[in-house]
């Protein structure tokens, strides 16, 4: 990347870690399918089969868990169907309660009707309603599918996921989480999440684009294959195997895993020199999610008057990389659905600015976007006085 840029825009993808660029480099010229049984099938083989070893051991789950799909939309796209086998419940599911907040991939519901979807509203902080969800899980008991996330992209506000799994559990239910945001930027313990199933994407986390997995935590749900075909992934996901993509993945996993809690708290620091340093500029500043628990990395906020739509464009043209609201709506400065279930006003919502960090964010960089908000907020306020 540049030098003259500077890049905070983490939550929408992050740059490769140099670790999964070597586990690719190799995993690319190995000439074998890992279905084939000769010697060379067998190396591409062993390449995937360490990748999924990687990755179990940093969520302390079996590798027999854990499954490579094509990304996190993939991985709700399978994971989210009512024709799941359970272990513990031969009760059809007929439910999916989705928190409001979830990403657009987990919205759709996928292979539930759309008439079974049952949204769960947010607070003012963005955290799910756990009295409603004990009032729905009483309502539908083991035919309910809850999908929750772990941490929230465009505000990085955390679920309670340990207590989410408590009740889904003692009502029988399933659930379903998405940890793409939360794996690599904080501890991101399989056991300590509690969910079922979890859904992680390679990108976010300094892996490549376009893979991922869906963990079946101890097997305890079996959801029905979502591609069919050569039996792949023991019959689960068809497809032969993106294995320069997982050797990847896996590389970043493992390295992403190891030093999560480190960068959580450099993070945070950087997030302090932030927040302080857009209160200076603009007293008047909101940082949704504020009260809530978030991830270190995020900061998603607006002031009133600027519009995030020509914020980008001024920031872009000053070197800087951010976002507003969903990045994968990118391109597009639609209103965020996060923030509206969070009842922010549209005024202020259609300002909102997410500025992401990572682990080669400093406070250089930090000042380097304060002083380009600090410029657009001058000329904002000057053409206010003209
Ligand atoms: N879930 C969350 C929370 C995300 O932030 C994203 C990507 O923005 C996804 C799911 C989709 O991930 P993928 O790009 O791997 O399909």
């Amino acid at each position: 990347m540049s030098r003259a840029r500077t890049y905070l825009d983490w939550n929408a993808t992050a740059p490769l870690r140099p670790e999964a660029r070597a586990a690719m480099l190799i995993a690319l010229d190995l000439v074998g399918n890992p279905s084939s049984v000769h010697g060379e099938g067998r190396k591409a083989r062993a390449v995937v089969e360490d990748a999924r070893e990687a990755i179990a051991r940093g969520l302390r789950v079996r590798p027999a868990d854990v499954f490579f799909t094509s990304g996190a939309t993939e991985g709700a796209a399978w994971a989210l169907t009512p024709n799941a086998r359970r272990r513990d419940s031969k009760a059809p599911l007929t439910a999916l309660l989705a928190s409001a907040t979830e990403h657009a991939c987990v919205l759709q519901g996928h292979r539930f009707p759309a008439a079974s979807v049952e949204m769960l509203n947010v607070d003012g902080d963005g955290i799910v309603d756990v009295a409603a969800l004990e009032t729905r899980l009483a309502d539908h008991g083991e035919a309910a599918m809850v999908a929750i996330q772990a941490a929230n992209n465009e505000t990085g506000v955390l679920q309670p996921t340990a207590r989410i799994a408590e009740l889904a559990h003692a009502a029988g239910a399933v659930f379903v989480c998405d940890a793409v945001q939360l794996a690599g930027r904080a501890p991101c313990d399989a056991e300590a999440i509690g969910a079922d199933v979890l859904i992680l994407s390679s990108h976010k986390l300094g892996g490549p684009k376009g893979v991922g997995a869906v963990v079946l935590v101890g097997e305890r749900v079996q959801p029905e294959p979502l591609i069919r075909g050569g039996g792949q992934e023991r019959r689960q996901r068809s497809g032969t195997e993106n294995v320069a993509g997982i050797a990847g993945f896996a590389a970043a996993f493992a390295a992403a895993t190891a030093q999560a809690q480190d960068f959580a708290g450099r993070a945070a620091r950087l997030q302090q020199r932030l927040e302080a340093g857009l209160r200076a500029i603009r007293p008047d500043t909101v940082v949704f999610g504020e009260r809530a628990q978030r991830l270190s990395n995020t900061t998603c906020f607006a002031v009133r008057g600027t519009p995030a739509e020509m914020a980008l464009i001024a920031l872009d043209l000053d070197g800087v990389a951010v976002s507003s609201g969903s990045a994968c709506s990118s391109g597009k400065v639609a209103r965020s659905h996060v923030l509206e279930a969070m009842g922010v006003a549209a005024p202020l919502a259609q300002g909102a600015i997410r500025i992401s960090t990572g682990r080669d964010t400093t406070e250089a960089d930090i000042d380097a976007v304060l002083s380009a908000w600090a410029k657009i907020n001058s000329r904002h306020a000057s053409r206010k006085v003209a």
